[in-house]
């Protein structure tokens, strides 16, 4: 199976603290690297958590909050300055390409590489390639955010390897029999496709959510993702602020991820008050035992 992981490289809200970082990760699928949110010091701690950048080629922001792309100036220069040649796409809010223009432009930089910017769509795929889409969708926050979906697309069949030293199929047949196709032996017997191939693995699906307020409406989104990333800014007494600030709790992160029955539960984007956010674990464990939280620097395996 390719490997299909993410790294935490930040998962604090609002401002740094000694603890924790913004928002960054970065998803690993087979050897490409996409890197979702790059908030204040994001390169730092891919120094720190040797975490190359590399294979970058992909970059999304979620929404022009500071902690969430505060670092990305500061990347781009540092790539410029090694020499990258390579392409780097960014997919983020539309203001965020003048943004980056204008700071380019003031320092005389001239990038050594093409920077691409893509705005996001209201919602709907942004990216593809062969093995993996990632579509992007709204959330509920207090500028315009967005989350994201890395979906596997399905994987053809695969044939058996007793049927294959049996029957000898030929290249056309075996790519017919691995969409599907029966096997039709020269007596006109049909062999099902069920019996001579083997079910690939689910494809695997990873969902990215912050910054939002508590909304069903994403449920649609979410159900039966195997990871689901979503904030848990504030815990169970400070729901009133949460709403107020269109942010979520762990309980609400959990309820969320009951209901669209994901998998599993990352936890991050702890408020900088917490000075640890065991708490934030036990209140979503009560909602949805499957909860984890996020810790830097860590890799979760999908
Ligand atoms: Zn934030
Ligand atoms: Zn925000």
């Amino acid at each position: 199976m390719l490997d299909f992981s993410i790294t935490i490289l930040g998962n604090g809200s609002a401002v740094p603290t000694a603890w924790q970082n913004p928002s960054a990760q970065m998803l690993h699928y087979n050897q490409h690297r996409f890197l979702i949110d790059c908030g204040e010091g994001t390169q730092m701690q891919m120094i720190k958590y040797q975490v190359s950048y590399r294979n970058l080629s992909h970059i999304f922001i979620s929404h022009l909050h500071g902690d969430h792309y505060f670092g990305l100036i500061g990347l781009i220069s540092t790539l410029h300055l090694f020499g990258r040649e390579k392409p780097l796409h960014v997919y983020g809010p539309q203001p965020l390409e003048q943004i980056l223009l204008m700071q380019l432009k003031a320092s005389d930089t001239r990038l050594k590489f093409p920077l691409l910017f893509h705005p996001m769509p209201a919602s709907g795929i942004i990216y593809e390639d062969g093995d993996l889409e990632v579509t992007c969708f709204p959330l509920n926050h207090r500028i315009p955010t967005w989350g994201f979906l890395f979906r596997e697309k399905p994987k053809e069949r695969n044939l058996r390897k007793d049927f294959v030293a049996k029957y000898h199929p030929g290249v056309a047949q075996m790519h017919q029999i691995k969409q599907g196709a029966d096997f039709v032996l020269p007596d006109g017997t049909a062999l099902p496709n069920r019996d001579i191939t083997k079910t690939p693995p689910k494809p695997r699906c990873y969902a990215f959510c912050s910054d939002t307020a508590y909304d069903e409406k994403l449920i649609p989104y979410l159900r039966g993702v195997d990871l689901l990333y979503h904030e848990a800014t504030f815990d169970d007494a400070m729901a009133d602020k949460a709403a107020e600030k269109y942010h979520s709790t762990a309980r609400q992160a959990a309820q969320l991820a009951a209901r669209a029955k994901v998998d599993k539960l990352l936890l991050g984007h702890f408020s900088a008050r917490f000075s640890t956010p065991d708490h934030l674990l036990k209140e979503a464990r009560e909602v949805f035992p499957h909860t984890f939280l996020s810790v830097q620097g860590d890799t979760y395996a999908l």
